[in-house]
């Protein structure tokens, strides 16, 4: 089997990689992918979705190996319907992966071509955010302080590390304290070539 190809988006909760993958997904033709989209739409009714629902709802990550599947199944659901062709798009990453493990784990099913790293400097600067979102969007997980700071300690815990196994080369680190256009303005200047192929 062929590898998907991707870019993982890689930052914070609130570093702005979401917003920047939606931004990506509309001017390039490549496929912007949110772990924590796909969680969220698990019906919480199901068995798949009573388990992350309930790490969801504790600011803490569900298991690695399920992950990966609940991923394999969705990007295969999606090329089965003809809404992804692996041939000539790109997986923008968002959210996945989140622990050394799954980037292990993912080794056998994605080329990671690069790596960016969305960096916004302090962690206030991020609360901040995300308190704003919570106000427009009201997840329940932006919402409660005490998730939000859980989630911080899981990021700087576990996630942070996923940078450190992925080779140097990889990695593109932009300031995402700026303003989004301008983010999206220093991402271009990185990737155009690669995202315009
Ligand atoms: P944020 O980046 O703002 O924290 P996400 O929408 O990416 O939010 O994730 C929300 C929640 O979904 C996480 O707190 C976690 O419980 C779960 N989740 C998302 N991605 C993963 C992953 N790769 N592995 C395990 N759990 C995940």
């Amino acid at each position: 089997m062929e590898k998907y190809r991707a870019l993982v988006l890689f930052g914070a909760p609130g570093s702005g990689k979401g917003t920047q993958g939606k931004f990506l997904s509309k001017v390039t033709n490549h496929l912007h992918i949110s772990s924590g989209e796909i969680l969220r739409d698990l019906p919480r009714d199901s068995e798949l979705g009573k388990l992350f629902h309930g790490y969801m709802d504790k600011g803490e990550l569900g298991p690695d190996d399920m992950m990966i599947e609940v991923f394999k199944e969705y990007i295969e659901n999606l090329v089965s319907k003809g809404k992804y062709d692996p041939e000539n798009q790109l997986l923008m990453l968002d959210g996945i992966p989140r622990t050394v493990p799954q980037v292990k784990l993912l080794e056998a099913l994605v080329e990671v071509e690069k790596v960016v790293f969305f960096d916004v400097g302090s962690k206030e600067a991020l609360m901040e955010r995300i308190s704003k979102r919570a106000a427009i969007e009201g997840r329940a997980d932006d919402t409660s302080m005490s998730i939000l700071e859980e989630r911080m300690n899981v990021f700087e815990g576990k996630t942070l590390k996923v940078m450190g196994a992925y080779p140097k080369e990889k990695l593109i680190t932009i300031n995402a304290a700026q303003g989004p256009l301008f983010v999206l303005k220093d991402v271009l200047n990185h990737l155009t070539p690669l995202l315009a192929r």
